[in-house]
């Protein structure tokens, strides 16, 4: 039976590593929240003692950790998990992570010719569960060949895409949730207007699907509470997707604007709005609640 590795079991990786047992895999976990290793255990992944420990003789290594520091914390060094693997070994950073980071780990796999990728990927943690993710990968066209086999048992085929070289996945992820963010403000305010001149929000928001203002919000995540059934508006805006990640991600987004000199100031205007609603104690509701200081309290 193929092996992977599986390193960070949380809102994510726990799915997702649940979904490669499905699939046929061994799992060797690991994870520092000793919960979040009990439940993919339960579900027939072997515990691991440390990620170095759990790369030992697998097939391919899986990380899903917060960010760029936890991913160089766990690969790098003399007790990393890339020092550990045999050359040749597939490893796939699913993570969010800045790019220069990614970059980063990049070359450092290649001095022990190990396969990266980078592979960060959109969806949410409902996706992550149904295994529809969508995958955007950076990294050699041979690597993409290998991580596509394994990516199957995550993502629809149609959705796992090679971005391009190095860290191209992480910066396709960040541009992609800039404009989330963007069209997300967008529909907010659209529908705040409309409303506040009488229009009613589920007209409105049909209008808008079969109009040139039709967007990803609208679609399948109106921020109108009650427009439709099962999105987080619904649920006085629980996740979803929360604001801290959504801030997370645009601030990954700007930082790289700057590196490449263009001039993002929607994205700095959506990374204000999603700070402020940090500030504001709603870090851990879902992103769409910018609709609610929009609405006027007659209208909901
Ligand atoms: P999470 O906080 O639920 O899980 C992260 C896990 O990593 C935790 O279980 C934590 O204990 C573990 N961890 C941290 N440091 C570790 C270390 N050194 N060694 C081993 N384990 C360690 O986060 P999540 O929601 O699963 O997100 C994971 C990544 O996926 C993030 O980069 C996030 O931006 C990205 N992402 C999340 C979503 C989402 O909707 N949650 C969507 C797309 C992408």
């Amino acid at each position: 039976m193929p092996t992977v590795a599986f390193i960070g079991l949380g809102n994510m990786g726990g799915p997702m590593a649940k979904n490669l047992l499905k699939a046929g895999w061994a799992v060797r976990a690991f994870d520092l929240s000793e919960l979040a290793l009990t439940d993919v255990v339960a579900a027939g992944a072997v515990a691991a003692p440390s990620a170095a420990m759990a790369g030992e003789g697998a097939d391919v290594v899986f990380s899903m950790l917060p960010a760029g520091e936890h991913v160089k914390s766990v690969m790098l060094g003399d007790a990393g998990v890339f020092s550990g693997l045999p050359a040749g070994t597939l490893v796939l950073d699913a993570s969010t992570i800045d790019a220069p980071t990614a970059r980063e780990l990049h070359l450092a796999a290649r001095d022990y010719g190990i396969d990266f990728m980078d592979t960060p990927v959109s969806g949410g943690v409902a996706a992550a569960q149904a295994g529809t993710l969508a995958f955007m990968c950076g990294g050699s066209a041979e690597a993409f060949i290998r991580a596509k086999e394994v990516l199957k048992a995550l993502g629809s085929e149609e959705k796992i895409f090679h971005a391009g070289s190095d860290g191209a996945g992480q910066v396709a992820k960040a541009a992609n949730n800039m404009l989330l963010a963007i069209h997300m403000i967008g529909t907010c305010e659209a529908l705040a207007i409309g409303a506040a001149n009488g229009l009613d929000p589920a007209v409105q928001s049909e209008i808008m699907k079969a109009s040139s203002g039709n967007n990803w919000s609208l679609q399948v995540y109106n921020p109108w509470p009650g427009v439709m059934e099962g999105a987080p508006a619904g649920d006085d805006y629980k996740p979803g997707f929360m604001v801290d990640l959504m801030a997370k991600d645009l601030g990954l987004a700007i930082e790289l604007a700057e590196q490449s000199s263009v001039d993002a100031g929607f994205g700095r205007r959506a990374n204000a709005v999603y700070k402020a609603l940090q500030a504001a104690g709603l870090g851990r509701d879902d992103f769409s609640i910018v609709m609610r200081s929009l609405i006027q309290s007659d209208d909901a």
